[in-house]
């Protein structure tokens, strides 16, 4: 995309976030759900196909150009960046980056086009340790028939489509043994749990998959080679957690906005809150936080655009976003007082929300366990 064109682009997803969706969230908030309206208006912004290359209907952002749009969209309540979420990223970029010609021919046209797509790895009984998975794709002349159940999955309900991880290599345990495929969600067999009751993120759904003798084409498998599905799943998740970091980078920028405004305007002892040197420290700390988060977001986008794949740093990146912005939504509560604490200010919202961005995409103790391994490793210890 010529620069022009993007910032009109980054120009226009700023308005919508301040003038559409920062006024939509206490609906969103009540409703537990993202008005359908403004679903439609991020598919005809093309808001699903940011990360999808031109030739197959996206708009074919570069990371450093999702990153920044990724940044706007993270200013408002998480369930509008979760709806498209899981399109943009890991629900579809297994096929980017490792699906055949035909895979990208059938899929991507449409999930640029706003079809909701999910990835499904996580298992009841293997979480971090995603190689222990279960879920088994036993090969059935041209089909493989997929059975097993998949835990906590954003947008199962909503989806099209899901990128499922299954072990497809009987003989071959961990992480080896696991394929990717491309199960259309309303194939035979596949099933969906409740919808999670979570702590925050109203109007995002997770929910249990259940793969009941599914009966998925060999012409799914992701790349068309099985046992590479859990490599596929980590070059997926090392973009995702960009993208996360850019969303938290965003939500952590909005924090130090709210924090300011509240402090500005609120009075005691006679005067703003913001005068007393205490609560200026809290204000320095966030937009600290903020600040690093989103130097070492833009850094790392550039450099998984210039070809330099760094698992180590982008780890680094998820894992301090996250935990800066879980420090700035503590911090914004304690400016506000007993307001914060109160669901009528916003920040009482994002505190519960901003929780899940240290869980989800890898744990922060996983992402610790990432840097130091690589680490370690270039220093030629073998772990
Ligand atoms: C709202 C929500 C949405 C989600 N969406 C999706 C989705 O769309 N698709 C999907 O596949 N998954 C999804 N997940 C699952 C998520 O990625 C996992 O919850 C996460 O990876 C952690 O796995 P777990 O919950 O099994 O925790 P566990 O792996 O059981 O971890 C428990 C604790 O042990 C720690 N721990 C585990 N292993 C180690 C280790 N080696 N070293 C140090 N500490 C360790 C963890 O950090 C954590 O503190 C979602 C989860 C939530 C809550």
């Amino acid at each position: 995309m010529d620069n022009d064109t993007f910032t009109l682009l980054l120009e226009t997803v700023r308005r919508f976030v301040d003038e559409r969706l920062i006024p939509a969230e206490d609906r969103v908030e009540e409703e537990d759900a993202v008005p359908a309206e403004i679903v439609t208006e991020m598919r005809d912004m093309g808001l699903f196909g940011l990360s999808i290359p031109e030739d197959y209907g996206g708009l074919g952002l570069s990371m450093s150009e999702e990153v920044q749009v990724v940044f706007e969209l993270g200013r408002a309540a998480a369930a509008f960046r979760s709806t498209i979420g899981t399109t943009v990223g890991i629900g579809s970029q297994g096929i980017v980056i490792d699906g055949t010609e035909e895979q990208k021919r059938e899929w991507l046209p449409k999930l640029a086009e706003g079809m909701i797509s999910s990835f499904a790895l996580t298992e009841p009984d293997a979480g971090s340790d995603a190689a222990s998975i279960r879920t088994t794709a036993e090969r059935d002349g041209d089909h493989y028939v997929l059975n097993g159940t998949k835990r906590y999955i954003t947008n199962a309900r909503k989806a099209a489509m899901l990128t499922v991880m299954a072990r497809s290599e009987r003989d071959i345990p961990g992480a080896g043994g696991v394929s990717a495929f491309i199960v259309p969600a309303d194939s035979d067999g596949v099933s969906f749990g409740k919808p999670d009751r979570k702590m925050g993120q109203r109007g995002t759904v997770t929910s249990d998959v259940i793969f009941d003798n599914v009966r998925v084409p060999v012409a799914n498998l992701i790349g068309g080679k099985p046992g590479m599905g859990l490599k596929t799943a980590f070059k997926v998740l090392d973009r995702g957690r960009i993208h996360l970091s850019a969303a938290a980078s965003g939500m952590a920028q909005r924090l130090v906005a709210e924090s300011v405004a509240y402090a500005a305007g609120r009075k005691q002892f006679g005067q703003p809150v913001a005068t007393f040197q205490l609560v200026q420290g809290l204000i320095a700390d966030s937009h600290t936080d903020a600040y690093a988060a989103w130097c070492m977001t833009r850094d790392v986008a550039a450099r998984y655009d210039a070809g330099e794949k760094s698992s180590r740093d982008v780890a680094a990146t998820k894992y301090f976003a996250s935990e800066a912005l879980g420090r700035c939504a503590d911090r914004a509560v304690q400016i506000h007082g007993g307001a914060g604490y109160m669901a009528e200010y916003k920040v009482e919202r994002f505190y519960r929300d901003v929780r899940l961005m240290r869980i989800y995409e890898g744990t922060s103790q996983i992402q610790q366990t990432i840097i130091a391994r690589n680490l370690l490793r270039d220093a030629g210890l073998a772990l």
